[in-house]
C-alpha cells in the first residue's frame, strides 16, 4: 500500500486511544491522524493535537470548543474543532477517512461507531459496549455497508487470528468445536468472598496484568468484562453462548484459543500490551512493529488455567443469561452495569452491589424484540431508570 491511511481515533485521550497513537506514530509513512476526540481530559487532548496535527478534533460542548480553539490558534495549528455526538459521527464517516478506531467507553460510543460502520470504513472495535447493546443491528449494518470490522479486544483479536479467513461461513462449517475465551480473573480472583463487600475502587482498578481505563478495570474485577466479551464474541463470530467457554488464565499471556474438531487447539500469545492487537488490526492483513517487547517464555515459566467460580463472579452468569435471552436484554445489562460501575466508583454502592443492581434491572422485565436502533436506546433508558430506582432505595 503506497498511500498514507487517514485515521480517526475516537476516545483518543483514553488508554486505547493513547496506545493507538503510539503505534501510529511509529509508522508515519503508513498512517496519519485525521481526527481525535476527547471528553473530560481536554488539556491532554490539546497536547495530542500539537503532537499529531489532526485535521479535526471533537470535544463535548461549545465551552470546551471555544477554549480549545483559542489555544490551537495560538499554537498556529490548522485543526478544526467540532462538537458533540454530531461531530463524532462526522469524523467517523468523513469521506477522506480510511480507518476509525472506536475507543470511546460505554454506550456513548454507539452512534459514532455505527456512523463509521454505515460509511463502510475499516473499523477497529474496542468499544465493546456498542456491539453488546445493538448486536444484530450492528452486524447487519456491517454486512450492508461492506465495512471491515476488526476486533481490538485482545481476546477477540486472538480468536480472529486463530480462525481461518473464511470463518464467516459459520464456525461449524470451518471445523470449530468451541472458542475458549481467557480471563485473568482480575484483582479479586482469590479475595475471600466476605471481603468483596468492602473492596475499594482503588483496589478494583489495580488490575494485576493490564493498565486500562477505570470502567473496564472495574468490569474486569467483577468479570462483567468477560460477560460483555462473551456477548461480543457471539456477534463477531456468529457463535451461540454455549459454544464459548470462559477459562481463567491468570498470567494473561494466552489471549484466547480456538478448539477444532480434529483436536487441534490454536492460541495466540503475547505480552499483555494492547499495542499488539491494535497494530495487528491497523495493518491487517500485513504485520507491523507495535513497540511491544518479544514474549519471554523462560521468564514466564508456566501457564495456569482454572474454571471461573460463578458464585464469586455473578456478573458472568448475568451476562450469559442476557446473551441467551437476546433482544433488549444485553442492552439492559450493559446500561445497568454502566450505572452500577459509576455508582461504585463514586463510592455510593459496594462492589458486590454491582451484580445485585444488574440482577434487579434484568428481573424487572423480560427481553423485548429489538428491530431498530430506537428500541436499543429505549432499552438503555429503561435500564438506567430502573437502576436509578434501585439506587434510590438502597
Ligand atoms: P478510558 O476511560 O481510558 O478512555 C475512554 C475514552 O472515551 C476517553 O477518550 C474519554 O475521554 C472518552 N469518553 C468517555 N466518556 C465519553 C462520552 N460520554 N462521550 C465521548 N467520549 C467519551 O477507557 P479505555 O481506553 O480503557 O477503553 C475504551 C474502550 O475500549 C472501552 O469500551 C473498553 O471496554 C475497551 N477496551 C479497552 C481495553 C484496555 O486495555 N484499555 C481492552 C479492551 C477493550 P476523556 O478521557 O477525555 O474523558
Ligand atoms: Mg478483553
Amino acid at each position: 500500500m503506497s498511500t498514507v491511511q487517514q485515521i480517526t481515533v475516537l476516545g483518543a485521550t483514553g488508554s486505547i486511544g493513547l496506545s493507538t497513537l503510539d503505534v501510529i506514530a511509529r509508522h508515519p509513512e503508513r498512517y496519519a491522524v485525521f481526527a481525535l476526540s476527547g471528553f473530560s481530559r481536554l488539556a491532554e487532548l490539546e497536547t495530542l493535537c500539537v503532537q499529531h496535527r489532526p485535521r479535526y478534533v471533537v470535544v463535548p460542548d461549545a465551552a470546551a470548543a471555544h477554549a480549545l480553539q483559542g489555544s490551537l490558534r495560538a499554537a498556529a495549528l490548522p485543526t478544526g474543532v467540532l462538537v458533540g455526538e454530531e461531530g463524532l459521527c462526522a469524523v467517523a464517516a468523513h469521506g477522506e477517512v480510511d480507518c476509525v478506531m472506536a475507543a470511546i467507553v460505554g454506550a456513548a460510543g454507539l452512534r459514532p461507531t455505527l456512523a463509521a460502520v454505515q460509511a463502510g470504513k475499516k473499523v477497529l472495535l474496542a468499544n465493546k459496549e456498542a456491539l453488546v447493546m445493538s448486536g444484530a443491528l450492528f452486524m447487519q449494518a456491517v454486512h450492508e455497508s461492506g465495512a471491515t470490522l476488526l476486533p481490538i479486544d485482545s481476546e477477540h483479536n486472538a480468536i480472529f487470528q486463530c480462525l481461518p479467513g473464511d470463518y464467516g461461513r459459520g464456525l461449524q462449517a470451518v471445523g470449530v468445536r468451541r472458542v475458549l475465551l481467557t480471563a485473568s480473573g482480575g484483582p479479586f480472583r482469590e479475595t475471600p468472598l466476605a471481603e468483596l463487600e468492602r473492596v475499594t475502587p482503588e483496589q478494583a482498578c489495580a488490575h494485576p496484568n493490564w493498565s486500562m481505563g477505570r470502567k473496564i478495570s472495574v468490569d474486569s474485577a467483577s468479570m462483567m468484562n468477560k460477560g460483555l466479551e462473551l456477548i461480543e464474541a457471539c456477534w463477531l463470530f456468529d457463535a451461540r453462548p454455549e459454544q464459548i467457554e470462559v477459562v481463567i488464565h491468570r498470567q494473561s499471556v494466552i489471549h484466547s484459543l480456538v478448539d477444532y474438531v480434529d483436536g487441534s487447539v490454536l492460541a495466540q500469545l503475547g505480552n499483555p500490551d494492547m499495542r499488539t492487537p491494535i497494530a495487528h488490526a491497523l495493518a491487517w492483513p500485513q504485520r507491523i512493529d507495535s513497540g511491544v517487547s518479544p514474549l519471554d517464555l523462560f521468564a514466564i515459566g508456566r501457564l495456569d488455567f482454572e474454571r471461573p467460580d460463578e458464585q464469586r463472579f455473578p456478573c458472568l452468569r448475568l451476562a450469559r443469561e442476557a446473551a441467551q435471552a437476546g433482544g433488549s436484554a444485553p442492552a439492559m445489562l450493559n446500561a445497568a452495569n454502566e450505572v452500577a460501575v459509576d455508582a461504585f466508583l463514586q463510592r455510593r454502592i459496594r462492589f458486590s452491589d454491582i451484580a445485585r443492581m444488574i440482577e434487579f434491572v434484568l428481573n424487572a422485565e423480560s427481553a423485548r424484540a429489538v428491530e431498530a436502533l430506537d428500541a436499543v436506546f429505549e432499552a438503555d433508558r429503561r435500564a438506567r431508570a430502573l437502576a436509578g430506582e434501585w439506587l434510590a432505595r438502597h
